[in-house]
């Protein structure tokens, strides 16, 4: 009897782990097909600080650099800021030979003496960004075409807008099934928020700001590993739309190798970054609650779930409970289907990430391979 009792607890919490996103997740296809709600100036052109933030990029920081050669935007309104943080490998160096060969783009090399972390760095090349508009980016990611950078800017050209950030492609040898399909899932997802209102989570391989609106937030937090996405959350908070657009495309490496530690670091950067929205909820108005809400409910509240179903289901079947074998069985061999089986991946990490947030934050996190 208390067995059974047990038993519909953890079919109840089930349905309420995957009944929930799916329900989000309709929801969210209702705006996908809506026209947006802000409009691009394919005109405006205003001034743009490019950071490049480098910790031991000199194996790919040169082709990073040509990437944002080829961008067509006009070069008299372009500056590179390329901070680094006391990398051992000479990649100031490469950046500095770079520069020589490449006299046409305007290009300074920020360099910190100790390494404190990502987002210390670029707060500190955010010091000598002269541009109307601050844009980050990540060395080990690709621009898709030579007017990513261009028609992300154009949706800074309504008022409304205060950060942009580029859909994904995966590239990399990294174990490609599960990436791919986490993608194309979260492609989704971020479109439809962000015309919904903004979406809370932002690409570091391209992010885009009004500087004035970093100024008034005294930076990038140094404290959240997810910096990009917190600030683009602060800016959808004070009223200003962060959204993710359809028309720039970068493409993400994924590491040759740690491709589960690269995994749980990025989690343990989200969670940090839910847990302090979580605090902030009540500022949010009631187009951005409607994506914050169940968003900071995934990310810190909804893989618990699963892992306490989990934790019963196991118990009740060691108790030899026929019923509880059989839909573990079937919970076991339902991952043979990939979107399953990324999902449920996607819960392991973001708990694994929730208990290694207790020691360590990695702030300044160890450099893998691309
Ligand atoms: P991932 O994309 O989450 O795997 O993070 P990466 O290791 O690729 O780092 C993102 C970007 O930040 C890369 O361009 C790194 O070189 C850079 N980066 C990482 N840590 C630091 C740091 O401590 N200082 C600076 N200046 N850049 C860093
Ligand atoms: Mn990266």
């Amino acid at each position: 009897m208390h067995l059974d009792a047990l038993l519909i607890v953890a079919i109840g919490l089930a349905l309420v782990h995957f009944g929930f996103p799916l329900a989000y997740y309709c929801y969210l296809k209702r705006w996908l097909n809506k026209p947006w709600d802000v409009k691009r100036d394919p005109g405006y052109k205003p001034r743009v600080s490019i950071i490049v933030p480098t910790y031991n990029e000199a194996g790919l920081v040169e082709a990073k650099l040509d990437d944002l050669a080829r961008q067509d935007y006009p070069r008299e309104l372009l500056e590179v800021i390329v901070v680094d943080s006391a990398s051992t490998d000479g990649t100031p160096e490469k950046v500095e030979e770079w520069a020589r060969r490449n006299p046409g783009l305007k290009l300074s090399i920020v360099r910190e003496p100790v390494r404190r972390g990502k987002a210390f760095a670029l707060n500190n090349a955010l010091k000598h960004a002269t541009g109307d508009v601050v844009v980050i980016t990540d060395v080990d990611a690709r621009w898709g075409s030579a007017n990513t950078l261009s028609n992300a800017i154009s949706w800074l050209g309504d008022p409304s807008v205060g950060a942009v950030t580029c859909l994904k492609k995966p590239a990399g040898r990294g174990v490609a099934g599960v990436e791919e399909g986490y993608r194309e899932f979260y492609n989704v997802v971020r479109l439809a928020e962000s015309k919904a209102h903004s979406t809370p989570v932002f690409h570091g391989e391209l992010a885009t700001f009004r500087k004035s609106l970093l100024e008034e937030l005294g930076g990038f937090p140094t404290s959240i590993g997810a910096d990009d996405s917190h600030t683009a959350t602060m800016i959808a908070l004070r009223g200003y739309r962060s959204i993710a657009v359809d028309n720039a495309w970068c493409v993400e490496s994924v590491p040759r190798e740690g491709y589960h530690k690269w995994r749980v670091r990025r989690a343990q950067h989200l969670v940090q970054h839910f847990a302090t929205t979580l605090r902030h909820l009540t500022k949010a108005s009631s187009g951005l609650r409607g994506v914050l809400l169940p968003e900071t409910h995934l990310h810190l509240f909804n893989p618990w779930i699963l892992a306490v179903t989990t934790t019963i289901l196991l118990y009740l079947a060691i108790k030899g409970s026929l019923t509880t074998l059989t839909l573990l069985a079937l919970g076991t061999m339902l991952l043979a289907y990939r979107p399953y089986r990324t999902w449920i991946t996607t819960q392991l990490y973001l708990v694994i990430a929730a208990i290694r947030n207790l020691w360590t934050r990695e702030i300044a996190w160890s450099k893998q391979e691309k």
